[in-house]
């Protein structure tokens, strides 16, 4: 396979765009190699530059749920550009998908459109903070909830310790606010309610962990989030921009049958364009200006191309049959993986949550960050690559998943399993 024009361009964009990507992951820095500069996807397949197919697992990084240019996507797009890109005024689509949110999830009966992840994330944390009049929150190590300032941020050096700014530029006057503890561990979250429960406005969580490759909760932790949290008055916040309409159409929160205060989404709530929404309790939602004074705002929020996309998306959704099938083919995939790994004696540990799939080169459970960073990355860096080489595109990451789509045939992962095993023999 050869990657002429790619590395041509990488070598140009960085000359003008920080490391020559708009969002770092896009580098390929942590598996070596250059980036491939994409053309073109259609279904389960992209297409790069220098006419290599892959079967694509990254899908946008999980938007892209029914796969790459969705016929019907693409058709409601390029029918609603043609009436106008934007207004900055109401129209009614932005309703319809509000209406269409709380039907799918009933927690959310009040949402508000916003055009990323971070910034339903950030937008939640000022609500709960105006809500609550408390400044602290809590956040679980490995978590990633988008690059607001109060959310870069790593664990303190023990338990119940105060965070520390993950990032140059992140002031440690706001680090302080946030406190971080081990996923899935009760007995931190406990100490910590036990020494700030009463100055948390939040608890922020991602039920089903996808920015450390993939992390399922176990038994009893939401529930345990659920009631410390109602305990404390402070509140729950589910960021399910990863998990939301992916592991189950009402997401996490439906999969594991716990309510929570607030809801962040992004990622398949469009489509395929710019978007993220946050929403909850009318109660607490009523607080955001101009309802009340809680003030957060957007140019281009409820865009309609965003709507169109990811109402058509969200439909979809709905017919029958759609999660057995994505449940069907990621359990095949994983078992396929599996097996490969067992059949050279690679160390590996399979997550999987629906259609969110991570296989880890380490033996050890891997139940929070901690374990995860027993994998052997530079034995993934090397799988990828050796997986690119044959056709396939996983995130190129061990802390990342991979994201089955409904385009995705059975023989699509077929085809996956046999280039993994090449793969994997090929290390
Ligand atoms: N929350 C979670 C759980 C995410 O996975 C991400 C992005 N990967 C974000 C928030 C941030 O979303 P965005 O990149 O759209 O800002």
């Amino acid at each position: 396979m050869q990657h002429d024009r790619s590395n041509k361009l990488f070598a140009e964009a960085q000359h003008y765009i920080p490391g020559g990507v708009n969002s770092p992951v896009r580098a390929f820095k942590s598996v070596g190699g250059d980036p491939v500069y994409i053309e073109k996807g259609a279904g389960s397949r992209i297409y790069d530059v220098d006419g290599n197919t892959y079967i694509d697992y990254i899908g946008s990084w999980g938007p892209l749920i029914l796969g790459h240019a969705h016929p019907q996507v693409i058709e409601a797009v390029r029918e609603v550009a043609l009436l106008g890109t934007s207004f900055g005024a109401p129209t009614e689509r932005e309703t319809e998908m509000a209406k269409l949110v709380a039907e799918i999830v009933p927690s959310v009966e009040v949402v508000r459109m916003v055009n990323s992840g971070t910034e339903a994330t950030m937008s939640a944390l000022r609500l709960a903070r105006g809500y609550t009049k408390r400044d602290k929150i809590l956040k679980f190590e490995g978590c990633y909830h988008g690059h607001a300032d109060s959310l870069l941020i790593k664990a303190g050096s023990g338990v119940a310790t105060l965070g520390l700014p993950d990032s140059p530029g992140v002031p440690e006057t706001i680090a302080v606010n946030t406190i971080t503890i081990p996923y899935n561990d009760l007995d931190s979250l406990r100490l910590v309610f036990e020494k700030f429960g009463r100055e948390l406005a939040a608890v922020i969580v991602e039920p089903v962990a996808g920015n450390m490759g993939v992390v399922p909760p176990q038994p009893g932790f939401l529930q345990a989030l659920r009631e410390i949290t109602e305990q404390h008055g402070t509140l729950l916040i589910f960021d399910e921009v990863m998990t939301g309409f992916r592991v189950a159409r009402g997401g996490a929160q439906d999969l594991y049958g716990i309510t929570p205060d607030l809801t962040t989404m992004g990622k398949v709530i469009g489509g395929g364009l710019p978007v993220g929404a946050y929403g909850g309790k009318r109660e607490i939602m009523q607080q955001i200006a101009p309802a009340g004074p809680i003030y957060q705002a957007g140019t281009l929020s409820g865009n309609p191309l965003a709507m169109a996309a990811g109402l058509v998306t969200l439909q979809l959704l709905g017919e029958p049959g759609v999660y057995e099938q994505l449940e069907q083919r990621s359990r095949r995939l994983a078992e396929g993986l599996a097996e490969n790994a067992r059949k050279f004696g690679l160390p590996h540990t399979i997550n999987r949550v629906g259609s969110m799939v991570c296989m880890f080169f380490t033996e050890t459970p891997v139940i929070n960050y901690d374990t995860a960073k027993t994998a052997d990355v530079e034995l993934f860096s090397r799988y990828f690559r050796n997986l690119l080489e044959e056709g396939v595109m996983i995130p190129p990451s061990q802390f990342e998943g991979m994201f089955v789509s409904l385009a995705h045939s059975e023989d699509d992962i077929e085809q996956t399993i046999e280039a993994s095993y090449r793969a994997m023999k090929a290390l």
